[in-house]
């Protein structure tokens, strides 16, 4: 029996997918090793700690607080020491942060301060005697890498949305503690966050993303992607790197080896045309639905439905089709 830490992301006051998803994480561990206590971190401005409750829903016993005018941005000094002296004195077997920008910034100065073993953009785990084995996508996902972790803790990144947040409510211990540094006297100022994009949602939250490629022909185009966005309510929109070099998309929303690695429930690639390197990002998604002319595109290798057709076509019946059957409840 060994506890098991979480750490619990928020953004502008509110916990984000990943939280939910690395507390759930956290208590499989816990309950693999015959139930120990999961302990989640949670830090923000003061007033967020109104959302440990919510950590609670997930699976966590113990949410560790810490409050602080200085920690309305995520400051990834203060927030890897905090962590650090926290999985120190807390004798646990295993850490887990996501593997999204914040944890993978978090998780190795953790790491290198406590001297332990990490495995980053885990998608699987298992306690397996003395060791934490984990599974991780290499080479652009071309080979599975098994590592085996021994010591501890053992600390992980676990890629967003390879496991799902999974309900097992506990009625969560709140606890107090300070920052490890004071913010006013951290080397890092975080001065402003911008939101990405013109999307609603980040692609790395969505549930749904419709992703842009070259098939699209020009930046006016996306305008048929947004709409179909729109008419989901609940999705991001993605590019490929190709659209977003030639300017028609922002950085911030491509998705891949060298973007974002994104699993929504549900991803619709829109005239792209699947090379590994585009794959690498989304190929974890729980379905794929791929719109492209040629039959023969890499793509349709990955896609659980294939529509041939021209994206411009097929678009604005699609949109139509998602607004009509939301419409009918
Ligand atoms: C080191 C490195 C890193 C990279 N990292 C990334 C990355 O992170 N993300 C990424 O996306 N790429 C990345 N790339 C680029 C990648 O190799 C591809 O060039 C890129 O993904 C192609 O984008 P695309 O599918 O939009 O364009 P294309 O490959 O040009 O494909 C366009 C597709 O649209 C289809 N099409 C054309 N017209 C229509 C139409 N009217 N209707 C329907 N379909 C149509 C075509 O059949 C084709 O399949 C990287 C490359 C390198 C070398």
């Amino acid at each position: 029996m060994a506890n098991t830490f979480a750490m619990a992301e928020s953004r502008g006051g509110a916990l984000r997918r990943v939280a939910l998803e690395a507390v759930s994480a956290a208590r499989a561990l816990a309950d693999a090793s015959g139930g120990g206590e999961v302990h989640a971190l949670l830090a923000g401005a003061p007033g967020i700690a109104s959302l440990a409750p919510e950590l609670g829903k997930y699976g966590a016993d113990v949410v560790i607080v810490v409050e602080h005018a200085g920690l309305a941005n995520a400051n990834s000094e203060v927030l890897a020491a905090t962590a650090a002296v926290r999985i120190r004195s807390g004798g646990y077997r295993a850490a887990v942060f996501s593997s999204s920008a914040q944890g993978r910034d978090l998780a190795p100065r953790v790491a290198a301060k406590l001297g332990v073993a990490m495995a980053a953009d885990v998608t699987s785990f298992e306690l397996a005697g003395d060791a934490l084995v984990v599974r991780h996508p290499a080479y652009a996902g071309k080979v599975i890498a098994t590592l085996r972790l021994t010591g501890t803790p053992a600390i992980l990144t676990l890629r967003p949305g390879a496991r799902a947040a999974v309900e097992s409510a506990k009625a969560a211990r709140v606890e107090s503690a300070q920052p490890a540094i004071d913010p006013a006297s951290s080397r890092v100022v975080v001065k402003e966050m911008i939101a990405g994009g013109s999307a609603k949602l980040d692609i790395g939250d969505a549930p749904v993303i419709v992703s842009g490629g070259r098939g699209l022909k020009s930046a006016e185009n996306f305008k048929l992607v947004e709409d179909l966005a729109a008419a989901f309510g609940n999705a991001a929109v993605g590019a490929t790197r190709a659209v977003t070099d030639d300017g028609w998309r922002p950085h911030s929303d491509q998705i891949g080896q060298t973007g974002r690695q994104v699993s929504p429930d549900l991803y619709v690639a829109c005239g792209i045309s699947g090379a590994i390197q585009h794959i690498a990002g989304m190929r974890n998604s729980r379905t794929i639905v791929a719109i492209n002319k040629d039959k023969d595109a890499p793509i349709f290798k990955v896609a659980d439905y294939g529509i041939v057709g021209d994206v411009l076509e097929v678009l604005p019946v699609l949109t139509a089709a998602v607004k009509q059957a939301r419409s009918q409840g």
